[in-house]
């Protein structure tokens, strides 16, 4: 057992120093925990060490984006291949042709492909691309979806029971974000056929593109219905709209995505996370006829698409690398050691009498303290009591060597096998006994 935070006085060292040259002592507030944050030493294969030598099963893995851990020798071998010859040119590289071919395979809705830097970055590009393409200025997204830190996509993050008021009509925004921003937004429960209809009813000629994670972490980690998203692919072409897929995170769902499982076709595809092998990265897809937007040869004024560092031939190649890793058998084992850790968490949370569920598909899941139906952001919006047990579970996990999000979201790797699985539920089964 590790007793966080006893166990970790080299990052609480660390953190009293990062406090003085950083707000909130490091870089991304969503790395942040209470007191401290855990510095990462070195990972490889599933697990991580921390500076203080602990060491844990890793099912944050970077936040999704490490879907074979750490120290993959496929991408390790590409990235050391690439280092002597330049790191990033003022210039196209064959491997952002090579990546962009393996996508244009892998997902079908997906003809064209751009790179960019984030997730957060492939998600505006999305945005103003249906922008571009239908000249329309409004964007439909779902209350409480994550897409990443640009203004039009962050509108409702901060939907609270203190503010959120009658949907669709008023939806918060995040500090920072100007007002106007709330003009051209419109925030919808999740899969709600009849709410989505009413918004294009009321606005459908001056939409873009209605913007959805089929699996929103932050609206509860819970798979859009197919029948949600053929009605949404309806509604939205008969309105002279676009549907832009966020597959930032759900592209770890399977071999052509969350579209390939789903079987809808997305206009535009945002992505990010695994297509990068571990580096900063992020990309936006879809039909020719859309994604021409972007292109210069076409007479007419292209969309602005930049970024110093996009498609710099580390990314690619350590991207190309690890999505050539990733197999349908890879998405068989992901979705069996999955299953099995929903399984037992749900078998955990039963015996030990208390009101949960563990959602999610494939190698995500997450842990909610609510045996109310979880539908949608509100359903899952948590009160006092379910964020007292998910931060004691949380910490429970760190003690027994587990490291997950703060917030109860599970992402797996490839590297797991099931007696890893085992290990995982065995702590599970420690930190649910503790709570
Ligand atoms: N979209 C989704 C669904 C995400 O989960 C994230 C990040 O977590 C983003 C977009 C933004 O990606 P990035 O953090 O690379 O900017």
């Amino acid at each position: 057992m590790h007793h966080y935070p006893d166990s970790m006085p080299k990052s609480r060292e660390m953190y009293e120093r990062a406090r003085k040259v950083m707000p909130g002592g490091n870089t991304r507030t969503t790395v942040f925990i209470d007191p401290f944050p855990i510095y990462a030493d070195r990972g490889e294969g599933c697990h991580i060490w921390d500076i203080d030598g602990n060491v844990y099963y890793d099912c944050i893995n970077n936040f999704t984006a490490m879907i074979h851990g750490y120290g993959h020798p496929d991408v390790t071998a590409a990235v050391v291949s690439q280092m002597p010859h330049g790191t990033a040119f003022g210039a196209p590289t064959e491997s952002e042709l090579d990546l962009a071919e393996l996508l244009v395979e892998r997902l079908p809705s997906v003809e064209q492909v751009r790179f960019a830097n984030s997730g957060t970055e492939g998600v505006m590009m999305a945005i103003k691309a249906a922008r571009a393409f239908t000249g329309r200025p409004k964007i439909v997204k779902i209350e409480g979806a994550y897409h990443g830190s640009y203004d039009f996509a962050e509108v409702s993050l901060d939907s609270s029971p203190a503010n959120w008021g009658d949907m669709p009509a008023s939806t918060a925004y995040a500090k920072g974000t100007p007002a106007g921003v709330l003009n051209d937004v419109i925030a919808v429960p999740f899969n709600d056929t009849e709410a989505l209809r009413a918004v294009f009813d009321a606005h459908g000629k001056t939409i873009a593109g209605v913007l959805i994670d089929p699996m929103p972490n932050r609206a509860g980690l819970i798979p859009a219905q197919k029948n949600y998203l053929g009605a949404m692919v309806k509604i939205a072409h008969s309105a002279g709209s676009l549907v832009i897929f966020d597959e930032v995170i759900s592209l770890r769902l399977g071999y052509s995505g969350a579209q390939g499982l789903w079987g809808i076709e997305p206009d535009l595809t945002a992505l990010g996370k695994i297509i990068g092998g571990g580096f900063p990265v992020g990309a936006v897809g879809g039909r020719a006829e859309v994604m021409a937007v972007f292109d210069p040869t076409r007479g007419k004024p292209a969309l602005p698409h930049a970024g110093t560092f996009t498609a710099n031939p580390v990314t690619m190649r350590a991207g190309l690398a690890a999505m050539r890793a990733l197999t349908p058998a890879s998405f068989e084992h992901l979705d069996s050691i999955g299953a099995l850790l929903r399984k037992g968490i749900t078998n955990s949370l039963a015996r030990h009498g208390l009101n949960g569920q563990c959602v999610g598909l494939g190698s995500l899941f997450k842990v909610h303290f609510t045996a109310l139906p979880i539908t949608d952001y509100r359903s899952v919006y948590p009160g006092a009591s379910e964020r007292k047990k998910l931060n004691l579970f949380h910490k429970g996990l760190l003690d027994r060597g587990v490291l997950s999000a703060s917030y109860g979201l599970f992402a797996l790797s490839t590297p797991m096998i099931e007696n890893d699985a085992r290990e995982i539920l065995s702590a599970v089964d420690g930190a649910l006994a503790a709570i």
